[in-house]
């Protein structure tokens, strides 16, 4: 039993390391050690039932509560690793080198994973962050409402501040968004949009479990998702980028082929580029 249960802990490492990821790691884990109790529980599989709390209270005898509290943490388990699974995102991309941006800043950034495409702009954008050096970022492609987004990764929530990873989310299908999509915006420009990411960054390092929940129910309403978003214009201002936000707010307001509808949407929640100049 023993060694089965040895091998069961290798292969789930092997499951994991696949991608070098520690959380797939823990799927891995816990995915093969609990095929190994289910296969303890193989003789008397006619009577393995998903646990609940209801029977748990229900049972009198101590060992079958304590076998019914086991199936019901494994339970637990592995749905947070299922949730984890889906939440990790694109972790094949490779990293390319580039020979323009300084190689002390590329070693200061490896925490982070960039999309080789939009790497240089981001490392520029980077710069205007320097206290973000030590957060982990992952910045993957996903199909959105909007230009670029950016949330922290659903288990970081339940982390410390400097444990968090955070996702920003880039749009690259066109069929809605049409130039107004991150591919298709002018470099400098780009370098103004992620740099607005990187403000909600920002915002969201300064708060905690209840805070973040509360941020993600208020970005359902009107207001708070405007007063949000120009704190973010702010941040992002105060971080030297103020030309770069500007020329994002013109580009796709009077110059992308956005449908109107996004338009009247950035008119109503963001700065207006005229708004932008004054502050
Ligand atoms: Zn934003």
């Amino acid at each position: 039993m023993a060694i089965i249960f040895i091998c069961c802990i290798k292969s789930g490492y092997f499951i994991g390391a696949y991608k070098k990821r520690f959380d797939l790691c823990f799927f891995g884990y816990s995915y093969i050690i609990y095929t190994y109790l289910l296969i303890l529980n193989v003789s008397n599989y006619r009577n393995f039932k998903w646990a609940s709390w209801a029977k748990i209270k229900k049972e009198n005898s101590i060992t079958h509560n304590m076998r019914m509290i086991a199936k019901f943490l494994l339970r637990l388990i592995l749905f947070f690793s299922i949730l984890l699974f889906f939440d990790s995102g694109s972790f094949s991309q490779v990293q390319n080198d580039i020979n323009d941006i300084d190689s002390g800043l590329i070693q200061s950034h490896l925490n982070k994973i960039f999309i080789p495409q939009f790497k240089f702009q981001a490392l520029k954008a980077l710069c205007h962050y320097p206290e973000l050096k030590n957060t982990k970022i992952v910045f993957k492609f996903k199909k959105i409402k909007t230009t670029l987004a950016c949330r922290p990764k659903l288990i970081s929530i339940f982390l410390r501040k400097e444990k968090r990873t955070y996702l920003i989310l880039i749009n690259n299908d066109s069929s809605k968004l049409k130039n107004a999509i991150l591919p298709l915006i002018p470099e400098a420009i780009q370098i103004g949009v992620i740099g607005h990411e990187m403000g909600h960054i920002i915002d969201y390092h300064d708060k905690g479990f209840f805070r973040i929940m509360a941020t993600g129910i208020g970005y359902f309403f009107t207001g708070y998702k405007s007063r949000l978003e120009k704190k973010v214009d702010r941040i992002t201002i105060e971080h030297g980028l103020k030309q770069e936000i500007i020329a994002y707010s013109n580009y796709i307001i009077n110059t992308s082929n956005a449908p109107l509808k996004y338009k009247n949407y950035k008119r109503k929640i963001y700065y207006l580029p005229e708004d932008l100049e004054k502050l």
